[in-house]
């Protein structure tokens, strides 16, 4: 299999891309894509420089959004840039800036993960160097700081979890592991339902362009059709192109930014 080529290198032939269509739409994944990753994951933040390319881009005529794993209203106050989509909690949650927040997850859904929540809270509060986060959708366990025997009961209480919920699914990311209610709304179902709302108003054909470093990216890459780029250092990837770093990410901003009207 062919690998991605570096998407800087390639600038020439993506903005060709670029020019043959009415409108482009950018959707950034967060954490390890527009930040770099921190040891916890309140300690990350947007790089200030970053956040100016954002806030030029919204300016302009093309749709930006801001797609994460984290939850909405933390995402919002992360990036903090008006005039751009944001999609949290791997897409179950959206809103435009100033706009409603729309929700893709049912009640039963929501009343499920909250009792994994409260069970996986019990079973592992005194673990050390395990955070535990319920955000409504989903259940995210990061491990960054456990022991190898602290992982290894997170690890054995997760299996038993998914043994009596075996509707559940697990997706590991970045020494976090994350339980869904299940695979029907992911990153890219989100984006198609923005992209869906904004075709009513707009009336184009967008090219999307979609960064994302993380296994829920994969996911992404493998169902989109448009300009897919991971980020970081890439084992096997679906990605078209590929970007070695958050710095790099700020200047494909800078690019794209001189690029669109
Ligand atoms: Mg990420």
């Amino acid at each position: 299999m062919k690998g991605p080529r570096h998407l800087l290198a390639a600038w020439g032939d993506v903005e060709r891309r670029m020019r043959s269509v009415d409108q482009v739409a950018l959707f950034i994944d967060f954490d390890g894509t527009l930040a770099p990753i921190a040891p916890w994951p309140d300690q990350v933040r947007l790089p200030p420089r970053t956040r100016e390319q954002l806030e030029l881009i919204a300016r302009k005529d093309t749709m930006i959004g801001v797609v994460s794993g984290r939850r909405l209203a933390d995402l919002r106050t992360r990036v903090s840039v008006g005039g751009i989509w944001y999609v949290g909690t791997h897409g179950y949650f959206l809103r435009r800036s100033g706009g409603p927040t729309v929700t893709l997850l049912n009640p039963e859904q929501r009343a499920e993960m909250a009792k994994v929540g409260r069970r996986l809270a019990r079973e592992l509060h005194d673990v050390p160097g395990i955070l535990l986060e319920s955000k409504q959708a989903t259940v995210a366990v990061h491990y960054r700081h456990a022991s190898r025997q602290n992982y290894r009961k997170v690890f054995a209480s997760i299996s038993q979890l998914l043994k009596d919920h075996p509707e559940l699914d697990l997706l590991p990311g970045k020494k976090v592991w994350e339980l869904f209610p299940s695979a029907c709304v992911n990153k890219w179902t989100a984006i198609q339902y923005i992209l869906r709302l904004e075709q009513r108003v707009r009336k184009s054909c967008w090219l999307v362009i979609y960064l994302g470093d993380d296994a829920m990216d994969e996911r992404v890459f493998s169902q989109m059709q448009g300009i897919s780029v991971v980020v970081g250092r890439h084992r096997r990837t679906a990605a078209e192109f590929f970007l070695n770093s958050t710095a790099e990410v700020e200047k494909f901003l800078e690019k794209f930014s001189e690029a669109v009207k």
